[in-house]
């Protein structure tokens, strides 16, 4: 009988899995490179993880207070939460940032411009003229966060010919935290001259 084998799909190893019991090939090749891989999947930059902007969300993406679960509202900072009391809060399904004015913290939103693991023509060519920052896939899968440094005072909306949009967002609002983009740097860069040239 033929064994199926692939790589371990944790980067940096390289080690065989094989089929152990004729099912599905398990992803990783050990119980360590499975919660290493899932580390560097929710890894998220310190200079966002440092300020108290943290809130929780349900499933219909509403911001809940990380402590009671209550609803969480984008321009009331005592509605918001550390990033460890956020991490350890089981409320809703998931992390929530919420970007301030004067933090200098902005988010380039590019909407529905992922199929599966391919990223389409007019979001690569974005991403090839950002510097080295981090990104992550929104969490309904179809879209991509780029976070870097920036004022974005009001938010603005591109929307694209084919219907989809690219935003930007600098305050007033929270972004649904996803899943870093492979391996995206945990570090923020200036946005400026990347959000200046979006027509
Ligand atoms: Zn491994």
């Amino acid at each position: 009988m033929k064994t199926a084998r692939r790589v371990c799909e944790r980067d940096g190893c390289d080690e065989l899995v094989a089929d152990a019991r004729g099912g599905r090939i398990p992803k990783y090749c050990s119980g360590r490179c499975r919660v290493a891989a899932h580390r560097a999947r929710h890894a998220i930059p310190a200079e966002l993880r440092e300020r108290r902007r943290w809130v929780r969300r349900d499933e219909d993406k509403v911001p809940l207070m990380v402590k009671s679960g209550r609803r969480a509202s984008s321009t009331a900072p005592g509605t918001w939460g550390t990033y460890a009391d956020a991490v350890a809060s089981r409320h809703g399904v998931g992390l929530g940032y919420v970007l301030r004015q004067g933090d200098g913290v902005v988010c380039i939103d590019l909407d529905h411009c992922l199929w599966g693991d391919r990223v389409s023509d007019w979001a690569q060519r974005i991403l090839d003229r950002c510097p080295s920052t981090f990104v992550e896939r929104s969490a309904s899968g179809s879209g991509l966060h780029i976070w870097g440094r920036g004022e974005m005072p009001r938010g603005r909306r591109i929307r694209r010919d084919d219907g989809s949009a690219v935003e930007v967002y600098g305050t007033g609002r929270y972004i649904a935290l996803g899943e870093r983009w492979r391996s995206a740097p945990l570090q923020l860069a200036d946005l400026t001259e990347v959000i200046d040239s979006l027509t």
